[in-house]
């Protein structure tokens, strides 16, 4: 008997999501499964798409190894790049691509000496201020790099600050600063290649489009706009169950620091799931469906367990399984009740069971 804290990854949902992303843009598009493919495992996710991703898009060369070693062929970007001069052999070897965000990584990278030349996609800082090469300096480090011999080729990006904000001019402002600074450049020779876009950029900004996307969190179901109509399916469903039921009376508390007092009798049901899991100690209130039933979290949530109301929930027994997001609980309600976003609680989910399905696959 295990533990019945279980995260189902529906791989041929993550496929679908692929695919609608790559629909919507219109380019190519690199699937971002760093930070373990946002905690859903990045070897079965990227297995799942290998036949047909364009590339892959990664934290750094850890996780490109790991990839390399499973037997994924595909292209694979490193988005910050190298950290360190080191590791510019090892990245030649295993034929990756770079990002190159930071004036000393141009300097590190033209003073190497490559076996091979590298694929760099050359980093502008359009408006974000986080990582990327200003356009002041910009052309200077293309010129320096495309004509270099450790160059093999290069992919114009930048990375959007506020693409979730449908209200927020600074999406369009950052489109014409790069635009903009690209067309200055003494670019003829090249066979331009661009990438702005991320997850919710292609949902939401047609205008970013490009000749490569790279969408992160929708290749998981969980739309960064929240519009509420979508084409998007979950890929995590993370289940537990109910270990313990108990009725309380008015005026009862439940849990650490007794944070919910019933108002009237109350039956609690107790989950087999807690903050070490990965769910939120901070949600308040989160959504939650006990068989199919949605009800709601009451009181704190505790290392490996936590509580919901099933005062109206006819039924609901010991064993009775407890969505906490997936299909009928969206990640995104749940992330709100915890002040922070869909992203952040898939990543850290971790000790449930991961049950990989895969539907196309299994019906072949
Ligand atoms: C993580 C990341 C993405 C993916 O972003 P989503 O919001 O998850 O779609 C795209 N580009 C860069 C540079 C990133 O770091």
């Amino acid at each position: 008997m295990s533990r019945p804290a279980i995260a189902h990854i529906r791989l041929d949902a993550f496929r679908h999501n692929y695919r609608v992303a790559k629909q919507m843009h219109g380019g190519k598009a690199l699937a971002v499964i760093k930070a373990n493919a946002y905690g859903h495992g990045a070897v079965q996710c990227a297995h799942a798409i290998e036949n047909e991703a364009d590339g892959f898009a990664v934290a750094c060369l850890e996780e490109a190894i790991q990839l390399r070693q499973a037997g994924i062929k595909n292209p694979i970007l490193l988005l910050e790049g190298f950290f360190e001069r080191a590791e510019l052999p090892e990245i030649v070897a295993n034929d990756l691509w770079i990002v190159v965000h930071a004036q000393w990584q141009v300097n590190i990278l033209l003073e190497a000496k490559l076996a091979k030349p590298v694929h760099v996609w050359l980093k502008m800082d359009s408006g974000m201020h986080r990582v990327g090469l200003c356009p002041a300096e910009y052309s200077q480090a293309f010129m320096r790099l495309s004509e270099h011999t450790n160059v093999a080729k290069i992919v114009f990006m930048s990375h959007f600050a506020n693409a979730d904000n449908l209200n927020s001019q600074h999406t369009t402002q950052q489109i014409e600063v790069f635009k903009n600074t690209i067309a200055s450049l003494n670019s003829q020779a090249y066979v331009t290649e661009f990438s702005l876009a991320n997850s919710a950029a292609i949902l939401g900004w047609p205008q970013s489009s490009a000749n490569w996307s790279r969408p992160g969190i929708m290749l998981y179901g969980a739309d960064p706009l929240m519009a509420a109509e979508s084409k998007l399916c979950p890929v995590m469903q993370l289940t537990a169950k109910i270990i313990a039921i108990r009725p309380i009376n008015k005026g009862d508390s439940i849990g650490y620091g007794s944070i919910f007092t019933a108002d009237k009798e109350t039956i609690v049901g107790v989950v087999a799931c807690g903050y070490a899991d990965g769910y939120p100690r901070s949600a308040v209130s989160a959504p939650a469906a006990v068989d199919g039933q949605m009800t709601k979290l009451i009181g704190r949530v505790s290392m490996d367990m936590l509580f919901v109301d099933l005062t109206d929930i006819a039924n609901a027994k010991i064993g009775s399984s407890v969505e906490l997001w997936g299909d009928q609980v969206l990640a995104n309600d749940v992330a709100k009740t915890a002040g922070t976003i869909a992203y952040e609680l898939f990543c850290n989910v971790k000790r449930v069971q991961f049950r990989y399905t895969d539907k196309q696959q299994s019906d072949k």
